[in-house]
């Protein structure tokens, strides 16, 4: 369903990416992992051209991009397939949190203001927060902004969700709740690539694991062969 293929991404000129290739199939939870500024992150920003890769190519589905030639149309159609969860949640603080789920919908999507109300409501019972729709995102705890931040990600018509470091910026006390958000989508079979540094986590919710080194997908494999290896 995605296939990542020979990706390549350098910043001045130094290589971060040197050549990545992996695959996921729908339904299935990827866990990239690897050591602090190994390119992780980059990795991820590469998937939907957040950053573009310098060569290779993505394949989500019937779309098929190659970096050195893709055009804006292109890069719109992936960026439509996938939706980010980003470490630092970027909610709109002067929209509610029901507002934050359902603006994708409403600007990019272009459903109707109240099949959209209908549809984030439902999302946002499904992280827990039906009673917190209208609380603006200041008065909300970062784990729950967290949880806003992953129900406007299932809100569009993506077909792969990014969560870069989903957990890292919450305080400990904070972290279950997300985790917990993330195993139920990851049970319910919502194709995910996640990256974190949260082995336990990692271990327990990933079907499939990358570990990023050097620039390449140095290991791939179930948790289990991963840890075995380690
Ligand atoms: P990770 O997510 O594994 O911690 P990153 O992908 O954030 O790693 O970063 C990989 C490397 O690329 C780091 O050395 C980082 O400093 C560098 N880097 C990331 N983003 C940029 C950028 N926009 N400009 C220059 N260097 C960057
Ligand atoms: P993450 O924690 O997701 O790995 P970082 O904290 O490394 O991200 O980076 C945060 C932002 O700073 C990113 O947008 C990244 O592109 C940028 N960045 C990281 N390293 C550098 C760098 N060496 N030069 C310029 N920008 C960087």
């Amino acid at each position: 369903m995605l296939e990542i293929s020979h990706l390549k991404k350098s910043y001045n000129g130094q290589p971060v990416l040197r050549d990545v290739n992996l695959t996921l199939a729908q339904g299935e939870v990827m866990a990239i992992i690897g050591p602090s500024g190994t390119g992780k992150s980059t990795l991820l920003r590469c998937v939907n051209f957040l950053e573009r890769p310098e060569s290779g190519t993505i394949a989500l589905d019937e779309l098929t991009v190659d970096a050195a030639r893709a055009t804006q149309a292109q890069i719109h159609a992936l960026r439509r397939r996938t939706a980010m969860v980003f470490q630092n949640y970027n909610l709109l603080r002067n929209l509610t949190a029901l507002e934050n789920v359902m603006e994708p919908m409403v600007t990019v999507q272009r459903l109707p203001r109240l099949q959209a109300r209908r549809r984030a409501l439902e999302l946002l019972d499904k992280v827990g927060l039906a009673d917190k729709a209208d609380f603006y995102p200041r008065r909300m705890s970062g784990g729950q902004q967290q949880r806003v931040g992953i129900a406007r990600a299932m809100g569009g018509d993506a077909k792969v969700i990014l969560l870069d470091e989903p957990t890292s910026s919450l305080d400990p006390e904070l972290i279950g709740e997300v985790l917990a958000v993330i195993r139920q989508l990851a049970e319910e079979h919502t194709t995910m690539v996640i990256v974190t540094h949260e082995m336990k986590f990692a271990r327990e919710v990933a079907d499939k694991m990358i570990f990023l080194e050097d620039g390449v997908a140095a290991g791939e494999g179930t948790p289990e062969e991963i840890f075995e290896r380690c």
